[in-house]
């Protein structure tokens, strides 16, 4: 098989994972996945950058030896990468013995070659991005990555490598492979910078012990961001295991973010040359994500935890924020994240659509055909032409990493299998005894067309589609696109039956009115008639009916085909920040708990919101024993209007999860913070 080795940028671990990590991993994952669908031998290389003074600062801070805060982050970001499902087969940790070999290989080759030197480093050192900065690259005297930070002056020893000298040797390189740097914005970015002049850049830092040590002076470490890149040989036996080098170096493919392709496309290919080593293949730069169109930063309060949105849609949600990330944002390009877009996108794409269209035509098999669908007579010719083209569409967006247009392709076959279903209304056919041919050809149609675009979104939506492909019939294992990406007019399926696989998203999560002092007697709630879905299950929302998945047999009218069905009306109901900011959000204690007598919802609490002592009335005594709340953090709306309820002077209300059909869950923290701090 031919090998085929790609990598993403490796994270510092002095923070968590957030979304824009999280996207990179994403997308790289599906094309390595869509790389093994296509029978490559796939290598997927993630990792840790832990040579780095601000984890070595971190660390500190915490109390713990280096090596064992890295320890601990290793396994936050394992955590998260597992939880969205990022299938990588190598993961590597700068600290490793492996990359030491590696890194000293590369720096021994490249001092050999006469390519290092030794001089004075005097200049601004922006500790926050680990990175030297040009007087002129400054904004007001502070980093432009990091505005509040004033770089530090250091005047220190330094090894440094000779970039100047390849200057010409890489304008060359990008001459003769026009593909080594994408997109095309990227690489006439580089392009522009390598013609401006290329200036030698320092490789040690002197006096540190975190680090790797330069073999022909110890008391000087690696630079770290020269030690990163290495990573991606050291993983493949870089000096160590040749064998395995020879088998998958150079890589196919690095994925990174755009902010660090002068790295990857200057100074990492300018230091294989030095060390004689073949180049990348191809180096991808991606956009930014940003948050309701401002940029992710930890003081506008815009950074967002990955495993928060997956776990929005339940067990199976990361394949409803894997979709979001590849089919909503152009790779390459910017892209933009809502609550409102994502909650939006996963009624339109994944509840309305493709989880009604599955319910629909296995409903249709079980209810006219006992669940067993053989094709009966010539195949409708105009769905197979349409898959045929879709297949061809996919692969040729896939091929170039428009993962985006793979995703809209794979979702022209779902519209058009709707589509189809409309038309050829199998429920009127199931009412003429002369069409049961037909009528076994047209479901047999629709559920291949389902297993096609289920196994075209495999790469994107990896486990949501091997659960589609059991309800059709068709193995999810060991998928080959160039055999299991044709039309099948042959052989028999059983189709499996089961409940909703997303279901549609009603309410938005936050205040309930029968939660709190407005409340008089909250309003009875029944038992919620929905069996459990299988996957995508929302934490915090009422689980909805799907649209009824098909007529019923005495033939009333069908549901009108899901694509055909208007997005959620996008009526702005939004509301402003200075809005959201009326809304005194506090985190409070609670110190004591009663029930109200004659009620059998309302409790009435005494907490603690850390300038004074309240009495407040929740509604929520159905869920809750008094004594299971007596010291419980919560969070109230701390600014309401008093109220009077069951005769008791309410101030203040308690904020629950309050589905349709449950009992409420008064939100509360893992590691609660001090009573009377604001929430927002
Ligand atoms: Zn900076």
């Amino acid at each position: 098989m031919k090998p085929f080795f790609l990598t993403t940028a490796i994270d510092y671990v002095n923070s968590q994972p957030h979304l824009g990590t999280a996207y990179e991993k994403v997308c790289a994952d599906v094309i390595a996945r869509y790389k093994r669908l296509c029978g490559f031998d796939t290598r997927f290389l993630m990792g840790n950058d832990e040579h780095s003074q601000n984890v070595f600062k971190k660390a500190q801070e915490a109390g713990l030896d280096p090596l064992a805060y890295c320890d601990r982050m290793e396994q936050v970001f394992r955590k998260a990468w597992a939880r969205l499902d990022v299938s990588f087969d190598d993961f590597i940790r700068t600290t490793e013995p492996r990359h030491r070999v590696g890194t000293t290989e590369i720096a021994t080759r490249l001092y050999d070659a006469g390519d290092i030197y030794e001089g004075v480093y005097e200049g601004w050192y922006c500790v926050s991005c680990e990175e030297f900065k040009q007087e002129k690259d400054l904004v007001n005297g502070n980093c432009p990555l990091h505005p509040t930070l004033k770089p530090d002056w250091i005047r220190e020893k330094n090894y440094f490598f000779r970039l100047s000298k390849y200057q010409q040797p890489l304008l060359d390189h990008f001459a003769a492979h026009p593909e080594f740097m994408q997109p095309e914005i990227r690489r006439n970015e580089i392009l522009r910078l390598i013609e401006g002049g290329l200036l030698d850049v320092s490789v040690s830092r002197a006096g540190q012990s975190w680090g790797i040590p330069l073999p022909w002076d110890p008391r000087s470490v690696v630079y770290v961001w020269f030690d990163a890149l290495i990573n991606y040989a050291s993983a493949v036996g870089l000096g160590g295991d040749w064998a395995l080098f020879e088998r998958w170096w150079p890589a196919d493919l690095h994925v990174i973010g755009k902010d660090i392709t002068r790295f990857h496309a200057v100074i990492w290919p300018a230091m294989l040359m030095a060390a004689k080593l073949p180049l990348p293949r191809q180096i991808f730069g991606h956009g930014f994500m940003t948050i309701d169109g401002q940029r992710m930063s930890k003081t506008l309060g815009t950074i967002i935890d990955p495993i928060e949105l997956a776990d929005r849609f339940g067990p199976g949600g990361h394949d409803p924020l894997r979709l979001y990330l590849v089919k909503e944002i152009a790779f390459g390009g910017d892209g933009d994240f809502s609550y409102q877009r994502y909650d939006e996108r996963y009624n339109v794409d994944l509840a309305n659509n493709l989880g009604n269209l599955v319910s629909r035509v296995t409903s249709m098999a079980h209810r006219y055909r006992q669940g067993r669908l053989t094709p009966a007579a010539a195949g409708n010719d105009q769905l197979a032409r349409l898959g045929e083209q879709v297949v061809a569409d996919y692969r040729s967006g896939m091929d170039r990493f428009a993962l985006h247009e793979g995703a809209a392709a794979a979702y022209r076959l779902i519209d058009g299998t709707n589509e189809f279903i409309a038309a050829t209304s199998p429920w009127a056919l199931a009412k003429d005894p002369a069409a049961a041919d037909r009528l076994s050809q047209v479901l047999f149609d629709a559920a291949e067309a389902i297993r096609l675009a289920a196994v075209l979104l495999g790469p994107i939506m990896p486990a949501s589609s091997r659960e589609i492909l059991r309800r059709v019939g068709a193995s999810g294992d060991d998928l080959h696109v160039d055999r299991d990406g044709r039309w099948r007019n042959d052989g028999e399926r059983l189709i499996t039956q089961d409940g909703p696989l997303w279901p549609r998203r009603e309410n938005p999560v936050g205040v309930d009115p029968r939660v709190g002092p407005n409340a008089k007697e909250p309003v009875t709630v029944t038992d919620n008639p929905n069996p459990p879905p299988a996957l995508g299950a929302p934490a915090l929302v009422p689980i909805a009916p799907q649209a009824a998945p098909d007529p019923t047999a005495a033939g009333a009218n069908p549901t009108p085909p899901p694509a055909a069905a208007p997005a959620a009306p996008a009526a702005d109901n939004r509301i402003a920040i200075e809005d959201f900011m009326k809304v005194e959000l506090r985190v409070a204690k609670v110190l004591t708990a009663e029930r109200v007598e004659k009620s059998k919802k309302l409790l009435k609490l005494s907490v603690d919101v850390g300038t004074e002592h309240r009495t407040l009335v929740a509604g929520i005594a159905e869920a809750y024993e008094p004594e299971a709340l007596v010291g419980k953090t919560v969070v109230i709306v701390f600014n309401l209007k008093p109220a009077k309820l069951m005769g008791i002077d309410s101030n203040g209300m308690v904020l629950a999860a309050s589905p349709d059909g449950g009992k409420p869950t008064v939100v509360s923290f893992e590691q609660p913070p001090a009573p009377g701090t604001r929430v927002r």
